[in-house]
């Protein structure tokens, strides 16, 4: 089934039409309840506890591309603040059931501190910027993941465990990479996978497997999986042309084989500016939120980004909408509307 596309704009509508819609109606729980008290042979003797009317709302937000190494650290340092790259945007992330962003950069506590050039490295200290955020979850499997090489990739997913952030994308073996990351929130799973279209950026020639690649079939394997463990599937891609605004044919396909797979949601982020949301048979699919902590000045686009807003009832998407930001000297701010 061909996916409907709907420009940002239209989307934020659609998103009030749908969150006045789960706090109208009755949820379906209310409605199953009835035939359900008159099949009971005794109703006087029997304890029912009722059900509340409306399942609690989980919120989730999803964030794009968050790089805390080059200029975004250098800023930081000279205001002495390692948090300050996601400090505008705190309140907001802090306040959902879950927060989710891309880590462009590994973080490190080896070697020189890395203030230009392509290949990143985030210093630890930078950790801050996604506590005082509440980021509950990263996705790590990115072209820059291998930034640090080997020891990189370790030190990284050490280090976000050590400070109660939860990763996705690689770990320390290949199956673990693709076994994905469940959060419970309201008694539902979320389940989390990560995949990227390059895991090198140039600098390496051979493969490491704890970096989840995108592979349509290995996915379609990976979220049907993660279904028996969980109740839904978010799915994270990293892919896409650069400075694009329109998403690519891998984008495409691997986004609806991942909706078609069972998941929920496919969040895509790398080309570094916006592109469009698809509304695709039962899911959504983001295909670039775009930058949300960058040092990109040399165009507009790359300092506009989108935070995708996700509500569920139970585990059902009950609504969704994108809230812009722009970013300012790196750091993001709420675009009020
Ligand atoms: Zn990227």
């Amino acid at each position: 089934m061909e996916g409907q596309t709907y420009s940002s704009m239209k989307f934020s509508h659609r998103y009030r039409n749908a969150a006045s819609e789960f706090s109208l109606t009755p949820s379906r729980r209310t409605f199953l309840l009835v035939p359900a008290l008159g099949l009971l042979p005794n109703p006087i003797e029997s304890r029912v506890t009722l059900p509340p009317a409306q399942r609690p709302i989980t919120r989730v937000l999803l964030g794009g591309d968050v790089m805390l190494a080059r200029y975004v650290g250098a800023l930081a340092r000279q205001r002495a603040d390692p948090a300050w790259p996601l400090r505008n945007v705190a309140d907001l992330f802090s306040s959902a059931d879950i927060a989710f962003v891309n880590l462009e950069a590994p973080f490190s506590d080896r070697g020189r501190k890395v203030e230009s050039g392509m290949v990143f490295k985030a210093e630890p200290e930078m950790i801050e910027s996604l506590r005082v955020a509440g980021i509950d979850i990263v996705s790590t499997a990115n072209n820059h993941a291998r930034d640090c090489g080997r020891y990189g990739i370790e030190f990284t997913l050490d280090w976000l465990q050590k400070n109660g952030v939860e990763t996705v994308g690689t770990a320390p073996t290949a199956e673990l990479a693709h076994a994905g990351t469940i959060l419970e929130r309201n008694q539902v799973g979320f389940g989390f996978l990560a995949y990227t279209y390059d895991q090198s950026n140039g600098n390496h020639a051979d493969q490491d497997d704890r970096v989840a690649m995108m592979d349509v079939d290995a996915m379609t394997a990976d979220v049907e999986s993660l279904l028996k463990r969980t109740d839904l599937v978010i799915v994270s891609m990293h892919a896409g042309t650069e400075y694009q605004q329109t998403p690519n044919a891998q984008q495409r396909k691997f986004a609806r084989a991942a909706i078609d797979a069972g998941a929920t949601v496919v969040v895509g982020h790398h080309p570094h500016v916006t592109q469009p949301v698809e509304a695709y048979a039962k899911g959504v699919i983001f295909y670039s939120l775009g930058n949300l902590a960058f040092d990109q000045f040399q165009r507009k686009e790359t300092q506009l980004g989108l935070i995708a807003d996700l509500r569920f009832s139970g585990k059902r998407l009950a609504g969704y909408g994108v809230i812009p930001v722009e970013i300012i000297r790196t750091v993001p701010r709420i675009v009020k509307t």
